[in-house]
């Protein structure tokens, strides 16, 4: 039996999905042999790549005067690459802390350069998206960094500035969960383990003339323009991953795309925002109503005792995850595009019954 998968990353991934893929597991598409087998080099492999390329940019919208690379070494690198590719001496890379996934980009940045905080909601413990202002940034900024999801915390930005100088994102955990306009960023990425596939590929979407002012004097491996030049196969690709991403991709689009991923996003959280709001208080969610994540849902029972009796017994009916993350505690339901809406009103009608019998 299929468990109720509510993990934050590497979380659910489509059961039609998985389902090809042990279809075509030893056998792709007659080549006598599995995906993981050919040669990156080889035509079909090429298909598979060039595949989740076009798929990608067809659901985002993604105009051609952006590339779009499959990299490795997770969200982390990019922390590292960005500054590395994008943070000439002479400049200062702004940053927008929402939760410990910026704060720890922002700790790579300082490697690099100088960098400024642009605006905080670490004093608010990340239960809101902070406000800021972008007056005066392009005096010496190379670039303002955000992180659109916050995992842990469960805030999500709502709306995206028009930024003066190169806006990026670290859309790691709601890359596909919505519409979104790519032409407001100058640099997109995302580890694929939540909403695009399995561990082991990173997506970067990024704007081609961004890219020629990228840094010289950066290491072959780490240079963007390198991916870039051989259409990310400098060397070798996580090929099963970017052809799990394919089916991922393929998936998304059969659902109707973006827009109808959405909108059942908002279904979905819904029901688990609702048992939280329609139970006087016995749940508190972390984030403020105005930053909630559509993907991430944290809330927090009376007591450390009933927090605990609430996993065991959700546990014991097949809803796995739901553990808050170790810095933060309480619960968290990551409802991704892969988790069925069936799973997010079981969950609900699951807290409602919980807090009827311990309220
Ligand atoms: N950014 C965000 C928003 C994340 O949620 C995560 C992982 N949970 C990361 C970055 C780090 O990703 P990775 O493990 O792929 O390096």
């Amino acid at each position: 039996m299929r468990a109720y998968n509510f993990n934050a990353g590497p979380a659910a991934i489509p059961l039609p999905v998985l389902e090809k893929a042990q279809k075509e597991l030893v056998n792709f598409q007659n080549t006598g042999m599995s995906v993981m087998e050919l040669s990156h080099r080889s035509k079909d492999y090429e298909e598979v790549h060039n595949r989740a390329n076009s798929l990608l940019r067809e659901l985002l919208g993604i105009p051609d005067t952006y590339e779009v690379l499959f990299l490795q070494g997770g969200a982390s690198l990019q922390f590292t690459m960005i500054p590395m590719n994008f943070l000439p001496e002479n400049k200062t890379a702004h940053y927008i802390l929402s939760g410990a996934w910026s704060e720890k980009a922002l700790k790579e940045a300082k490697l690099f350069g100088e960098t400024r905080i642009l605006a905080s909601s670490k004093e608010e413990n990340y239960t809101t998206i902070p406000s800021f202002s972008l007056e005066g940034v392009e005096e010496d900024g190379a670039y303002v960094h955000i992180t659109s999801n916050n995992t842990i915390y469960g805030t999500q930005w709502n709306e995206y500035p028009t930024s003066p100088i190169p806006l990026i994102a670290d859309m790691s955990s709601d890359i596909l969960c919505k519409e979104i306009d790519v032409e407001k960023f100058s640099l997109i990425y995302a580890g694929a383990q939540k909403n695009l596939g399995p561990s082991g590929v990173t997506v970067v979407i990024v704007k081609k003339d961004f890219l020629e002012t990228a840094r010289t004097n950066v290491p072959t491996i780490l240079s963007y323009a390198t991916h870039s030049k051989n259409n990310s196969l400098f060397n070798t690709p996580p090929t099963f991953a970017i052809y799990m991403l394919s089916l991922v991709l393929e998936w998304v689009k059969e659902q109707g795309g973006v827009k109808s991923i959405q909108k059942l996003n908002e279904e979905k959280a819904g029901y688990i925002y609702s048992a939280i709001e329609e139970s006087d208080g016995f749940y508190k969610g972390h984030a403020t109503k105005g930053s909630r994540s559509l993907m991430n849902i944290t809330f927090t029972l009376p007591n450390e005792e009933l927090t605990k009796k609430f996993l065991q017994e959700a546990k014991d009916r097949n809803f796995i995850g739901l553990a808050g993350h170790r810095s933060v505690g309480g619960c968290r339901a990551s409802a991704y595009n892969a988790v069925p809406k069936e799973a997010c009103e079981a969950l609900a009608n699951f807290m409602k019954e919980f807090k009827n019998q311990h309220k």
